[in-house]
């Protein structure tokens, strides 16, 4: 039985005392959501530490959204995975669309930072999709393809033991547009095969999470799906009933 998983990406938003009321928000209302749902935020850097302690007591996990590639030293404005496992990460994303977009992250950054992760005991979120033209022009199996060969078929097998995908179109993020349930399936089932393809059996155990717009109003659908595991929200994890609520879309 794969995890499900529940991530909240809140992205650069919430000041330190919001973010704290939004964590707080979370765990008072946890308790309506079936146990089985792993849920896990993933503040600003800025907020970990006071969201860790606003998440004590409860099961839920903290995140990361970045770190650094490299493990400490002069490198100024970055965050190392070892900073971030003190303040009581268990997570981090890692190639977000976002950061891959604006920041110029490539696969070769992208390894060491996962390279860091795994050093620091930190479990990848490690994001894959395609843009719209690529969208459009049907290549959109090639991208993750070339995502996953770049980057997760450099790990051991155990670190791929330790290893959630979140795949997110990068045409659905922040856009309102959802992927239907039947294209986050197809390409989710098409993602667990190039897994498959090197790691074997191991595959069928890796959480694979639909990210994009994804609402109340759409996770039942999309997690019903055999090869969703859950999902990694932006917008919705903004809310503390709307978060939960996405974490009510499991009916499997
Ligand atoms: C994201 O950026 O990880 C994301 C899924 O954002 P949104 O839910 O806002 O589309």
């Amino acid at each position: 039985m794969r995890k499900k998983i529940v991530a909240g990406n809140w992205k650069m938003n919430t000041l330190p005392a919001e973010g704290v009321e939004l964590a707080k928000g979370v765990v008072a209302g946890r308790g309506e959501v079936c146990s089985c749902v792993n849920f896990i935020v993933c503040p600003p850097f800025t907020h970990l530490s006071e969201v860790a302690a606003a998440l004590k007591g409860s099961d839920i996990e903290l995140g990361a959204q970045n770190c650094a590639a490299e493990a400490k030293g002069a490198y100024t404005g970055e965050v190392a995975a070892s900073m971030i496992a003190a303040l009581g990460c268990k997570y981090v994303i890692l190639g977000h669309s976002e950061r891959r977009q604006y920041y110029g992250e490539t696969s070769e950054t992208l390894n060491k930072k996962m390279a860091q992760a795994y050093e620091n005991s930190l479990t990848p979120i490690y994001c894959v999709g395609e843009n719209l033209a690529e969208r459009e022009a049907e290549k959109h199996f090639d991208v993750v393809k070339a995502q996953i060969e770049e980057v997760v078929y450099n790990l051991t097998a155990e670190q791929f033991k330790n290893l959630v995908i979140a795949y997110e179109p990068v045409w659905a993020i922040g856009t309102g547009k959802t992927a239907t349930a039947d294209q986050a399936q197809e390409i989710h089932a098409y993602i667990r095969k190039v897994l498959a393809a090197k790691f074997g059996a191991a595959a069928e155990e890796c959480p694979i999470l639909y990210g994009g717009s994804c609402k109340p109003s759409n996770a039942a659908e999309i997690f019903a799906k055999q090869d969703v595991d859950g999902g990694l929200i932006g917008g919705a994890a903004l809310k503390a009933e709307d978060f939960l609520a996405i974490g009510k879309g499991f009916a499997k």
